[in-house]
């Protein structure tokens, strides 16, 4: 099989300059790769020239439907990449990793967005900051998609799940992608694309597949393109010194090599549930994926009155694990890659030698169940010890990335938080303890040196995801030899294809432009009430001023008396005088949060199907009794959430009889659309 690459919304086989790569399991050459005769420059202005302008004609809300359309899709397309993977080596529990892990991936990205980004094709980035006296000028960050092309180079052990990764936040943010899968597993990254040109999601030229190289494509790259890049450290620096990439200062953020360590914690010895939780994670980890993950264990540290116990536990683990064919019954780890990434397993195992001990595991042989184990790329797991890890340099920075990790002791917490940075920056730790003094010092320690960390206790035990479960709404990404501590994970991740811009300007031209209404913007001051308006006939500013009402004494005591809520403010003068805040007894600030709500609620049925929530309410000056309050309801912006509704957020401003605001929030409703506003119906029978 020839692998094809996408490009130009067209299928393209080179006819040259193949690279083979053979199956994982028996050897035979599978597929056929090269991007020879593909004019570089062409692709890149496709994407910019169409892809990036269809995009951005699209809301945020636009886009994150397609990419959970998808999502949908492909659940219904995964058993041929499950075949396909079989000739990478991996087990059926590890393309679940890959293929299911990246279609939830896509379902993440795509709720996420639009939970937390607007039905607009601008993000806004806080609030807006008034810059003047007088409240004329003010300022904005807003965010806007990047103008480029997003170029993803994707590591070889995740075709799928890496793809998939990347490709959703460039989509969502309005970015066009050009996919580079690795070679050794590109034809189940071809097939995978396959499946995405077919769904029809996606506007021309906003998705295209380089399988092979990329030619001088980098080259061309300038201020408005992005590069995401997974693998090697090396691969990673030499693309990132790429003059264009240096000259234009073009986004360039890596996920690589990743020394993470696994910290067992000083109260959980042999019999706690901790130390049990440990060492399984560490026998998953090594053997998902033949451990070729970026997140897998390579370091688990342990107190050193617990590491032969450690030892023993995980060798006989270990000795359950079978390894061979992913395709027969009982297997439960694959091959490598390929041959020649087992070889560089061997040689990393080697220079490890120099420092640890290999205390389980042949590295040069292994049974393999249902396979030649001559041709294919199987090996067996290996575990290391290495006793002076505070005295040794390799077991902190040589990646042996395959079925293998280290074991090495500590004497005290501040060792462990020593040893475990001494990886100089991973994409995640875990640690297993229950003592909180103890864990959460470790925790601390250890924070500025990794992307995540995990602590696994008792309590979370049944639920949590494991060391190396990402989850797509948290970081996924490391600082130092992990990349550089940008993440790829939630809004963030969207954000990463987008310029963040300071706009400066009066209220009203940051309202229009931000797409969400602010004080000091234009009001549209309604002739009707705006809860009796439907979805779509809203606009941000338009406006609802309440008619004005006075706050008695006796309301003050009816609230107290009717909630329970007798604080001394409300009821007792003398005591209300003592505080630095009060000139005397206060109303309730429940109560005047309540009076708004009786000021501007509509009693009959209407579009307003449900309050749910209010943010950001501050009481700025207090309410004494014989003060007159009214309200300002406006809408500052709004959000389509299904066919028959949307949310409302409006910004609600309380003032008292000198039209100072005594209190502000913002009200969140949900809205009926015209053809689902609800109606009272006539009673059966009648
Ligand atoms: P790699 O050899 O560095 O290759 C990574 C990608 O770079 C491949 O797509 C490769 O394409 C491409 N590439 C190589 N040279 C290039 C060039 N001159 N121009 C453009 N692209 C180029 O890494 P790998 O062997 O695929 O993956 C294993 C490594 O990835 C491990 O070190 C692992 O730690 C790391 N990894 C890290 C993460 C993470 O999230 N941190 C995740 C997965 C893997 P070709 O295959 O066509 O050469």
């Amino acid at each position: 099989m020839n692998v094809r690459s996408y490009v130009k919304d067209t299928w393209f086989e080179a006819r040259e300059g193949f690279v083979d790569v053979c199956s994982a399991v028996d050897g035979r050459v599978v597929a056929r790769v090269s991007s020879n005769g593909i004019d570089f420059t062409a692709v890149l202005d496709h994407a910019r020239t169409g892809g990036g302008p269809a995009l951005r004609r699209l809301t945020f809300h636009e886009r994150a439907d397609m990419i959970k359309r998808l999502a949908l899709y492909l659940n219904d397309r995964k058993q041929r990449l499950y075949e396909l993977s079989y000739d990478t080596g991996a087990t059926a529990k590890d393309a679940f990793v890959d293929v299911d892990g990246g279609i939830m991936t896509l379902f993440s990205f795509a709720s996420k967005a639009r939970r937390e980004l607007p039905n607009a094709r601008v993000a806004l980035d806080g609030a807006i900051e008034p810059l003047s006296k007088a409240g004329t000028f003010a300022g904005r960050h807003i965010l806007t998609p990047l103008q480029g092309v997003a170029v993803h180079i994707n590591a070889y052990n995740f075709p799928c799940w890496g793809m998939l990764e990347k490709l959703a936040p460039a989509i969502i943010a309005g970015v066009p992608v050009i996919e580079k899968p690795a070679t050794p597993s590109a034809y189940v990254a071809q097939a995978l694309f396959e499946e995405i040109v077919a769904s029809e999601i996606f506007p021309k030229g906003s998705i295209q597949f380089v399988a092979g190289s990329l030619g001088d494509m980098l080259d061309h790259l300038n201020g408005q393109d992005a590069v995401s890049f997974t693998g090697s450290r090396s691969t990673s620096v030499a693309l990132q010194e790429k003059p264009a990439i240096v000259l234009n200062a073009v986004r360039f953020v890596a996920e690589r090599d990743s020394l993470n360590a696994a910290i067992l914690g000083p109260d959980s010895g042999p019999g706690t549930p901790e130390f049990d939780l440990f060492v399984k994670e560490i026998v998953r980890e090594v053997t998902t994926k033949a451990g070729q993950r970026c997140t897998c264990i390579r370091r688990a540290v342990v107190p050193v009155a617990w590491i032969d116990d450690v030892e023993r536990a995980l060798v006989s683990r270990l000795e359950r694990v079978v390894v061979g064919n992913p395709r027969s019954e009982g297997v439960t780890m694959g091959a490598l890659v390929s041959t020649a990434q087992r070889d560089d397993v061997r040689a990393r195992i080697a220079e490890l030698q120099r420092e640890a001990a290999v205390v389980y595991g042949d590295p040069a042989h292994v049974e393999a169940v249902g396979a030649d184990d001559t041709a294919g790329a199987f090996m067996s797991p290996v575990v290391l010890r290495c006793d002076r890890p505070l005295e040794a340099d390799r077991v902190h920075s040589v990646e042996a990335f395959g079925p293998v990790t280290t074991i090495m002791p500590y004497q005290s917490i501040d060792d462990a938080v020593a040893i475990a940075n001494r990886g100089e920056g991973s994409l995640v730790a875990s640690v297993f303890g229950y003592d909180a003094r103890s864990v959460d010092e470790i925790v601390l320690g250890i924070a500025p040196f990794h992307g995540r960390v995990l602590v696994v206790d008792r309590d979370c035990a049944k639920e949590q995801t494991g060391h190396g479960s990402p989850l797509a709404p948290l970081v996924h990404g490391g600082p130092g030899r992990a990349g550089g501590g940008e993440e790829m994970g939630g809004v963030r991740g969207i954000f990463h294809y987008m310029q963040r811009t300071a706009v400066q300007g009066s209220p009203g031209r940051i309202a229009t432009i931000s797409g969400q209404w602010n004080p000091g913007a234009k009001e549209r001051v309604l002739a009707r009430h705006p809860f009796e308006i439907a979805f779509e006939d809203l606009q941000p500013g338009d406006t609802f001023y309440t008619p004005a009402r006075e706050v008695t004494l006796e309301d003050v005591e009816h609230f107290a008396r009717f909630t329970g809520d007798a604080f001394y403010a409300h009821m007792d003068d003398a005591a209300a005088k003592a505080s630095p805040f009060f000139d005397g007894r206060v109303a309730h600030g429940y109560l005047v949060l309540s009076f708004a709500a009786g000021l501007f609620v509509r009693p009959e049925l209407g579009p307003v199907l449900a309050n749910y929530g209010l943010e950001g309410l501050r009481f700025l000056q207090p309410v004494y009794p014989g003060d007159t309050m009214h309200v300002r309801l406006a809408v500052k912006e709004k959000a389509p959430r299904k066919p028959e509704y949307g949310e409302v957020r409006w910004s609600v401003t309380i003032f008292n009889q000198n039209d100072v605001v005594v209190a502000q929030y913002d009200l969140l409703t949900m809205n009926a659309t015209q053809a689902h506003v609800p109606v009272l119906r006539a009673p059966a029978g009648v």
